[in-house]
């Protein structure tokens, strides 16, 4: 039988692998803006694949495609009518690539844009909207459920709440958006205190900054909880100056996010490193958010000392005909134009 995730975390770091959105979205399957993954009833073999590439890059988890898929987002674009077949549907489709390998099955809920702090009404919405999915989801049969994205530490709470009745193990990461607190005023080290405290049985951040500015608050998150951290950086070059993908710019002041981020992308190598850093920190579920690419998820796996089954055709740079050593003769006539 399959190891659980409370297990798994035990054995040591879990490697996860996000960003469904904006591949399928690269690959002409999801639509930039509403950014709704209509993709899992239109195109599930896209989906399919996309699963499959990550399994095979290493990832532990596989992410039920739900992402955006709740009520309030698939009225924008007219499908309410399609809500739980697209749930069910991207749950059925995680499973099935999952049992391909030895990969977990996660349910998937985010930030609803429904709630509102300062309206108490919009705390029974958002409890509605992610009742549902996650109760079609169990019924699909998940291993646990990631919340995430949630701007809010209320509204991360709700969802808490929704998967501790279904019996399920939660994983809690906020969207760290702003400098150090969630939209409801605490900081992101406090609020993953209290999501523990509230029965979560892992707790980070996901999404929004690279790896560069997201882990010192990891730092801090790892100091005040003592239950399993996740941290699932973006594969982007944020800095000080820009600390999250949405606010880093061309050089020509355009706002790179989301569909111009490509300049700012880490490469296989510092997102390697990035895997390394978060387990020397101490960090227990280690991924990646917007932007991954399988590359940079089996560059990942490989940086924690893993053979994975895309491993096969890891770079073999000796093979390289200008890399190699012993460059042949007729191949060194090239290196004066590749050394310009
Ligand atoms: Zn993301």
């Amino acid at each position: 039988m399959s190891l659980s995730i409370m297990d798994r975390l035990r054995a040591g770091t879990v490697l996860g692998a996000e960003g469904y959105v904006f591949e399928l979205e690269r690959r002409g399957y999801i639509k930039a803006g509403p950014f709704v993954p209509e993709v899992v009833l239109d195109f599930p073999d896209a989906v399919r694949e996309l699963h499959r590439e990550f399994l095979r890059a290493g990832a532990d988890v596989m992410v039920a495609l739900t992402y955006y898929a709740h009520r309030e987002k698939l009225r924008d674009v007219g499908r309410e009518d399609d809500l739980e077949a697209m749930n069910r549907q991207a749950v059925r489709i995680a499973r099935e690539v999952a049992r391909e390998g030895d990969a977990l099955v996660a349910g998937n809920v985010c930030n609803t844009w429904a709630y509102d702090p300062d309206d108490p009404a919009t705390k029974q919405t958002v409890r509605d909207m992610y009742a549902e999915q996650l109760g079609w989801a169990a019924e699909e049969g998940i291993d646990f459920v990631i919340s995430e994205t949630n701007d809010y530490l209320g509204e991360a709470l709700i969802a808490l709440e929704v998967i501790r009745e279904l019996g399920l193990p939660a994983m809690v990461t906020l969207a760290p958006t702003q400098p150090d607190q969630t939209r409801d005023g605490y900081r992101y080290a406090e609020a993953c205190q209290i999501l523990a405290a509230e029965g979560a049985q892992v707790v980070g951040l996901n999404c929004d900054r690279g790896p560069q500015t997201m882990l010192p608050l990891i730092t801090d998150i790892r100091e005040a909880v003592d239950c399993a951290v996740a941290v699932q950086p973006v594969p982007y070059r944020t800095d000080a100056a820009a600390p999250t993908m949405e606010t880093l710019r061309s050089p020509d002041g355009e706002r790179a996010f989301p569909i111009a981020l490509d300049p700012f992308g880490c490469t296989r190598f510092e997102m390697a490193h990035f895997a390394q850093q978060a387990r020397e920190l101490g960090a227990d579920y280690v991924g990646i958010c917007c932007g991954a690419g399988p590359h940079h998820v089996r560059a990942m796996a490989e940086a924690l000392g893993r053979e994975v089954p895309a491993s096969k055709y890891s770079p073999s740079m000796d093979l390289h005909p200008m890399f190699r050593t012993d460059v042949a003769a007729k191949d060194a006539a090239f290196l004066p134009s590749w050394s310009a």
